[in-house]
């Protein structure tokens, strides 16, 4: 059986399935309890060592010690908001490399927003964590991770996941896939699959296959655009699937799973805001079963975008409602603790 390889080479155990840890237990010489004994010890009690787990003898430790590569993810800085409940957590990884997650508290419950790749190469032109390109993808344990060591060390219960931080997803399908699975299963963290969303920049036919995998997760595509020359002023990957293509993707995901559909717009001053806009915007959604998340896009000192002003932005809001498109306005949450995704890793490499 071919096991996912962690970074130093070794089997990654915490990306291991409960069936695949049963199966590497009997190989070790172990009954298959153990394997349930240490999968709930990573993924329902969220040890941070196999020190913590009480129950297993040492001689089994040393010889996990010495077989598998374990994740635990260690916070590097942490960042609070003084304006609301967001907190930014920059996370150094085994190999060096820093990731960032955000933890936000609704009246509802909190969400954590984790990054999928360390950096990101799709190029989004008002995007902070693309501007050094992909180093590499994260490991299903790493993606899961993040939300484990915010549940440890905020303790509070995390009700709903969305996979919005640095990274393309969809670019990163197969470890995306193995989280999906790891983070829903019920025998580890058991978060309904309804409680998570997936953001992406349109990479149509990983929508496409998404779409078939039977899950009921939320789809959020990264829209920004009204049309198919300004999207592609914007987005890269717009030059590779055209709108109307992705729109047709994100209508298949729907029809296929039923689950809800968002469209993020991030507000650019001036680029994407006008009253042209709102009119061809409301077009291209027509008959659309979706919401359109409006964002003042979040300045990065990079480029020279600037956002929406408030009165612009209720305005659009309010033309789009008019074609009775659902919309809502996304509270900026974490402003002060540059909030915007790769703000903070960046501002942390550019220091050392
Ligand atoms: N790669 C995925 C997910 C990560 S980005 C995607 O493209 O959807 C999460 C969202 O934040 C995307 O909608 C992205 O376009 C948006 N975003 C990135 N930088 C931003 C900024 N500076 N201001 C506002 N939104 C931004």
């Amino acid at each position: 059986m071919e096991l996912i390889q962690g970074i130093s080479g070794k089997t990654d155990i915490k990306s291991l399935t409960l069936s695949e840890l049963t199966q590497a237990m009997k190989e070790m010489g172990e009954p298959a309890f153990r394997a349930k004994q240490l999968y709930e010890w990573m993924h329902v009690k969220k040890a941070r060592d196999y020190d913590e787990m009480t129950n297993i003898s040492k001689a089994l430790k040393e010889k996990c010690r010495e077989n598998f590569d374990f994740v635990s993810l260690r916070a590097e800085m942490v960042q609070e908001s003084k304006l609301d409940d967001t907190k930014k957590f920059l996370f150094v990884l085994s190999d060096g490399n820093m990731i960032e997650s955000v933890f936000m508290k609704y009246k509802f419950g909190v969400s954590v927003c984790i990054s999928s790749q360390v950096g990101c190469r799709m190029g989004c032109k008002f995007c902070a964590s693309t501007i050094d390109g992909v180093v590499r993808n994260l490991l299903p344990s790493e993606m899961l991770d993040q939300i484990y060591a915010i549940s440890r060390i905020t303790g509070e219960k995390v009700g709903r996941v969305v996979v919005m931080g640095s990274g393309e997803p969809l670019d990163n399908y197969d470890n995306l896939l193995r989280f999906i699975e790891l983070l829903s299963n019920e025998d580890g963290m058991n978060l309904g699959q309804r409680n998570l969303t997936v953001s992406t920049c349109g990479i149509v036919p990983n929508i496409l296959r998404l779409a078939e995998e039977k899950l009921a997760i939320n789809l959020a595509l990264s829209l920004h655009a009204s049309n198919q020359d300004k999207r592609m002023a914007l987005m890269p990957i717009a030059n590779k699937y055209n709108i109307k293509e992705v729109l047709n993707a994100c209508r298949t995901y729907f029809d296929k799973t039923g689950r809800q559909l968002t469209f993020e717009y991030s507000l650019v001053a001036g680029v994407n805001d006008t009253d042209e806009d709102a009119r061809e915007l409301s077009e291209l959604l027509s008959g659309f079963n979706c919401v359109v998340n409006l964002i003042p896009v979040n300045p990065i000192k990079e480029r020279d975008f600037r956002p929406t002003d408030r009165t612009t932005a209720v305005a659009f809001k309010n033309k789009l409602e008019k074609s009775r498109i659902n919309v809502t306005i996304r509270r900026e949450m974490g402003r002060d603790i540059d909030g915007a995704c790769g703000q903070l890793r960046r501002r942390r490499l550019e220091e050392s």
